[in-house]
């Protein structure tokens, strides 16, 4: 990782203020199955139903564009930050309130965490996983002190979260650390729920 996002507090536990930006990571491909784009569309209503703006990274296919699409219609605001050697007007969103062009990848993932006060993941490739995973690293490490959700729809996540299961039965995850994303597999539910997670208490990490 070249760059890190600066600690905000010395506190591990986040103050409980209203969310009022959320980073959404998700498929620049929507998926075989129609029931990801309703899903990336409701998730849409629901950050207009509660008043909460998108962060995202700025495209306009797939569960991307289902999504920043949705917010638009509801009256929502979206923010999209995109490297400047993917902003094509074929890939990049031409309809956004805002659009921030980087220049490197890692800056891009930098922004759109310091912009949200906390990050859901859709299902999506690897771009998705990449992103969703370096926000619980971070989140770990007691670099970010923002909570991490994923919606799991179809059971898209059921072999990850099995796998962070096997990692701390095998010792590679700590305990404590066992649940650091909360997982949903309905829209209503998530935000409430990330809202209210307590952030792990993370003392063993020394990372500076
Ligand atoms: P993937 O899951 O591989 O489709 O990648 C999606 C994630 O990677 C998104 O959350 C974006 O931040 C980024 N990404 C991948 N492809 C694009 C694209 N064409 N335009 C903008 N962002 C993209």
């Amino acid at each position: 990782m070249s760059s890190k996002p600066s600690k905000q507090s010395s506190s591990r536990y986040r103050e409980q203020s209203p969310l009022k930006s959320i980073c959404v990571f998700c498929g620049s491909n929507t998926g075989m199955h129609p029931e990801f784009i309703t899903t990336a569309m409701d998730l849409g209503k629901e950050l207009c139903n509660r008043n909460i703006q998108l962060i995202y990274g700025g495209g306009s296919t797939g569960l991307m564009g289902a999504l920043a699409n949705s917010v638009l219609e509801g009256g929502g605001h979206v923010t999209g930050i995109i490297p400047r050697g993917l902003a094509t007007p074929e890939v990049a969103h031409q309809k956004i309130q805002r659009m921030e062009l980087v220049d490197t990848m890692h800056q891009r993932k930098m922004l759109m965490h310091e912009y949200s006060d906390a990050l859901i993941a859709l299902p999506g490739g690897y771009g998705t996983f990449e992103e969703l995973l370096e926000a619980i690293t971070w989140l770990q490490l007691g670099l970010s002190l923002k909570p991490v959700g994923l919606l799991n729809i179809r059971g898209y996540y059921d072999p990850l979260l099995k796998q962070f299961d096997r990692s701390r039965s095998e010792g590679f995850i700590r305990p404590e650390f066992g649940n650091l994303v909360v997982s949903s597999t309905l829209v209503k539910d998530l935000i409430p729920r990330l809202q209210s997670t307590t952030l792990p208490h993370s003392t063993f990490w020394n990372v500076d």
